[in-house]
């Protein structure tokens, strides 16, 4: 059957606006968030319900057409990116942004898969809930592709990623089969948890409809503030200090070195810097709370244990809330400033927090061996262990040699993850990007359990096919 006839019965079954095939209209799917990759979509389509979902999904295996799901297009391993063949459908669900139902006793809540992260945790806010999940995508990515990268962000230390958030899942299953799990129960132990296999299955075993999501009491507090530091020990420490001393109502602790402030202040000029003086490091950190605590003598009382131990030489503790988004935009403009320098390596690699200063030095010693010109900016989540080790290439250096040195210093990099026991992979997943680097680390038998877990849910390799794993 030829795909002209498949595209003529999607067609028919979603409508004018649920099939794009105008290259015109495709091509923002084919392009990933950075403008880096670029895909071929076969077509677009939109499905408005989760039945229509299904009914796309037969429709492609009943003409053994591969399928890639697509959210919010800000994953950056180029999962949801078509492949450049030109032979796989884009599924999008971007049509599918209701917000079902909003439980506020149960703290629950239930949504389209579609949803834009933001909008979500602005329909949580009405009814006196927070949906705790930020990240710098959050207006743009949807719960979807949040599930199915088991995202995390800024603040996981807190709420855990994706994985602790997700109650219930709603799923078309690669044959068009509808797996209607949504449960709203915190507590379930019945047999094996397999809705937990689609938490960062990145659109290979199934595609998310809806899902049934975990909240909290809206925070109606909460204080920030931005400190220098002498070296990543003292990040570390006052870590492990704020963990204890902040009641645990710690919510983010993000490490910034001086370069990734200056990058910020490059990306917005309204920015000035923030502290009287540059310091090497910097930790921007938040306590939030939803009851009458004192938050501000809190923290106040950690800055002074932090100064008295050398910890701390100086910080900004934000009077008001404009003052607390004004130091939060250092964390988001530090991202646009790196994008502006054209293609770097972005990784999201994780190591035993404790283990955080000693992966520092010895991973800038390694990278600096092999590319003394180069620049590393490394921050991250540190309550997580969560590092974005980033790598600028070499000014000097030809566009068309970039990939390729980008590359052997991510070999490099990996090597010293893997002395300290850490993972190439904490947050963004492995997609395409990371395959080889993943599949390299796999034991015989993690990978006979892999391939195991595919197979059952999607012998045929339709969805996703050469995500994670390679096609058969
Ligand atoms: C500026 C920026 C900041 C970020 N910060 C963080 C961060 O702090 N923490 C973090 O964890 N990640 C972060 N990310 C990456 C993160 O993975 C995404 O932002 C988000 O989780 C992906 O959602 P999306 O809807 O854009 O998914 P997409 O990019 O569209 O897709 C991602 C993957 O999920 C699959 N997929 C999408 N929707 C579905 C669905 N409904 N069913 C099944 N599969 C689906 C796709 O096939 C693909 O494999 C960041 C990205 C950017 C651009």
């Amino acid at each position: 059957m030829s795909t002209d006839t498949l595209l003529d019965a999607l067609h028919e079954r979603l409508g004018g606006r649920g099939l794009l095939r105008d290259p015109a209209d495709m091509a923002r799917y084919g392009v990933d968030w950075a403008g880096e990759r670029l895909g071929q979509p076969l077509a677009v389509a939109r499905p408005a319900s989760t039945a229509e979902v299904s009914a796309t999904v037969m429709l492609c295996r009943e003409h053994g057409v591969a399928m890639t799901p697509q959210g919010g297009h800000s994953g950056l391993v180029a999962g949801a990116l078509p492949a450049e063949d030109g032979g796989e459908l884009v599924i999008s669900l971007e049509r599918m942004d209701r917000v079902r139902e909003i439980d506020p006793i149960n703290f629950s809540m239930i949504v389209d898969a579609g949803c834009i992260l933001d909008n979500v945790k602005q329909a949580a806010a009405e009814h006196d809930c927070d949906f705790p999940l930020s990240l710098g995508a959050q207006g743009s990515c949807q719960i979807g592709g949040n599930i199915a990268t088991n995202a995390g962000g800024l603040n996981v230390l807190r709420y855990g990623m994706m994985r602790e958030l997700v109650l219930g899942l709603e799923v078309v299953l690669p044959d068009g089969r509808i797996w209607n799990g949504l449960k709203a129960l915190h507590k379930d132990n019945r047999g094996y948890p397999l809705q937990q296999l689609l938490l960062g299955s990145e659109g290979t075993l199934g595609i998310v409809t809806a899902a049934v999501l975990k909240l909290s009491p809206r925070q109606t507090q909460s204080r920030t503030a931005l400190l220098g530091l002498p070296s990543v020990e003292a990040v570390i420490t006052l870590y492990g200090l704020a963990r204890r001393d902040c009641s645990d109502l710690l919510s983010a602790f993000e490490l910034i070195p001086r370069r990734c402030i200056e990058l910020a202040m490059e990306a917005t000029p309204t920015l000035s810097d923030p502290l009287d003086d540059a310091y090497p490091w910097y930790v921007l950190m938040e306590v939030a709370a939803s009851g009458p605590l004192d938050l501000g003598a809190m923290l106040e009382h950690l800055l002074e244990q932090g100064m008295s131990r050398d910890l701390v030489v100086d910080g900004a503790l934000a009077a008001s809330d404009a003052q607390a988004q004004q130091l939060w935009q250092f964390r988001e403009s530090m991202l646009e400033g790196q994008r502006r320098r054209g293609e770097h390596l972005r990784t999201d690699i994780a190591v035993p927090i404790s283990a955080i200063p000693a992966f520092v030095e010895r991973a800038s010693a390694a990278i600096m061996a092999a590319s003394p010109t180069c620049e590393i900016i490394a921050y991250g989540h540190v309550g997580d262990g969560n590092l974005h080790f980033n790598i600028l290439p070499p000014t000097t250096l030809a566009d068309a040699d970039k990939h390729a040195h980008l590359h052997e210093l991510e070999t490099l990099l990996f090597e010293v993850v893997d002395e300290v026991g850490g993972s190439i992979s904490a947050e963004h997943g492995i997609g395409r990007s990371k395959q080889d680097a993943y599949l390299a680390r796999l034991s015989p038998l993690e990978r006979e359990l892999a391939d195991g877990v595919k197979t059952l849910f999607d012998p045929a390799h339709a969805l996703n096919p050469g995500r994670i794993l390679p096609r058969p």
